[in-house]
């Protein structure tokens, strides 16, 4: 089924109802679609639900187009914060190679409010169903592999919960607070929670008057660093497995995170024209779509099949599959000229990086000092872009690489274990420390290094001389031992 998004409608039916809301004339504040009442019904309009599940089912929910509350105030745009703003206007995407996501990987610290109704009976998440959700938003805006996200686009945007608040005392990212005003989205609460909304992503957990999610505007409209600056989202369709089937898999949030981070609707503006990149969504890698589809249909509009598998559609959470290249673009691009302040470097801490011969466990120091990328942390290489170890560890002189077997033998290297972890710790002496009067009278002990010398006399090893140490085909050897017999020949 295919439904004509008619939210200015809906606007307008509910507004009279609501019009003691005080501050929608900032734009920031939107009348409800629907309330949650004490008893735990949903009344919206003149209508009351038994529950939010039978309400996400109802025509009315469909009808209002409201899964997404988002409005976007695009005829009043501001200048742009700078030239290469120009990149992602309103009215405007230049995909262009400087938003690819090869780039680098922008971090995004991330609060979340939970708002609950005054006496705490409704609204509650856990602070798992929390984190849960955190997950949710990497395995879409990372395509991790074996996830729900994987048939995706890697974006290179990643999501934590805050470890320190705008103070820098340490948190672990999630607010709790009682309000059943706040709980049924009104009152101004973000004047009261935000966190520095140029520097952190400021979810709010309520009813999300009705919608199952939305934010005020687009970046592109200047609102970070604003208080009314934010995410919301209906409670019950957060988190992982969360009770609001079948938005029930976290993607209300991959959803409104994509208008955060300034992405339009696939359907939004019409059909557009030819000009893609200034007309409907601004995007041309996603096929011109004029009206949402729910459930999970095949539909075309336009004349061209939608992608309603896309996150910025409105179809169900189980169908949803992918951001394009481009809407990535568009969102990294949004992100580094209209939200300059909110990501974060990676962390200073030991991890994992990519260098040109494998994935090396290393501190991020040396890893930039040898050119390679940070990409994670704690001791295991991330998925992307270091690619799983095929076999095993091995240690080479210059540390623990997960490698091959027959690479690190071909290099000289013992291997060690297997998995993605240096077995067992961590990396045993390349060879046996080498000793001898070098000084002296030029004897010398030590059994790779008489190998060595045999290697390069054109002898064959004896029984017991270290053979991993040496190549006795080219002749070389590796390690301090290399640089004493270097030393002895010459
Ligand atoms: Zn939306």
């Amino acid at each position: 089924m295919m439904y004509r998004r008619s939210m200015s409608f809906a606007l307008v039916a509910t507004a009279s109802l609501f019009l003691a809301s005080s501050t929608h004339a900032d734009g920031a504040h939107r009348p409800s679609l629907a309330i949650e009442t004490d008893d735990g019904t949903v009344r919206a309009g003149d209508l009351v639900f038994d529950s939010w599940q039978a309400y996400f089912e109802s025509d009315y929910f469909q009808e209002n187009g409201s899964r997404c509350g988002t409005v976007i105030n695009q005829n009043n745009p501001p200048a742009p914060h700078g030239g290469s703003a120009s990149d992602c206007t309103y009215n405007f995407t230049n995909p262009s190679a400087a938003y690819d996501p090869a780039v680098g990987r922008l971090r995004i610290p991330v609060v979340v409010h939970v708002i609950r109704n005054s006496s705490g009976t409704q609204g509650n998440i856990t602070e798992a169903m929390v984190a849960s959700q955190i997950d949710v938003l990497n395995e879409d805006y990372l395509a991790l592999p074996g996830t729900n996200g994987q048939n995706g686009t890697n974006a290179e945007i990643e999501f934590f919960l805050a470890t320190e608040d705008p103070s820098g005392n340490p948190t672990n990212g999630i607010t709790y607070s009682n309000n059943t005003t706040w709980f049924n989205d009104d009152g101004g609460y973000y004047n009261s929670l935000a966190w520095d909304t140029n520097r952190y992503l400021n979810f709010y957990t309520n009813t999300a008057g009705g919608f199952l999610g939305y934010v005020p505007d687009l970046p592109q409209g200047g609102i970070a660093g604003s208080s009314t600056d934010r995410v919301v989202c209906h409670y019950l369709s957060f988190g992982r497995n969360s009770p609001g089937f079948p938005y029930h898999l976290g993607r209300t949030a991959t959803h409104e995170v994509g208008h955060y981070l300034g992405l339009y609707h696939t359907f939004d503006n019409g059909c557009g024209s030819n000009s893609c990149y200034t007309t409907n969504d601004r995007i041309c890698d996603t096929p011109k779509q004029s009206s949402p589809n729910f459930g999970c249909s095949n539909d075309s509009s336009c004349g061209v099949s939608d992608d309603f598998r896309d996150y910025m559609d409105y179809t169900n959470d189980s169908c949803m599959t992918h951001f394009t290249s481009e809407q990535n673009k568009r969102m990294r691009c949004s992100m580094e000229h209209y939200r300059p302040n909110l990501h974060q470097d990676e962390p200073v801490v030991d991890g994992a990086c990519c260098l040109s011969f494998g994935c090396l466990i290393l501190s991020e120091s040396v890893c930039n000092g040898n050119g390679g990328d940070f990409e994670g942390t704690g001791t295991a290489c991330t998925p992307d872009p270091c690619p799983p170890p095929p076999d095993g560890a091995c240690c080479l002189s210059f540390g623990c690489v997960v490698l091959s077997e027959s690479v690190c033998d071909g290099n000289g290297g013992d291997f060690e274990g297997s998995g993605t972890a240096c077995a067992p710790d961590p990396c045993p002496p390349l060879c046996p420390t080498v000793t001898g009067d070098i000084s002296g009278d030029g004897s010398i002990l030590g059994d790779d290094v008489g190998g060595y010398i045999r290697a390069k006399m054109g002898s064959p090893p004896l029984p017991g001389e270290n053979q991993a140490c040496a190549d006795y085909g080219t002749g070389t050897i590796s390690g301090d031992t290399a640089q004493f017999v270097t030393d002895l020949l010459n």
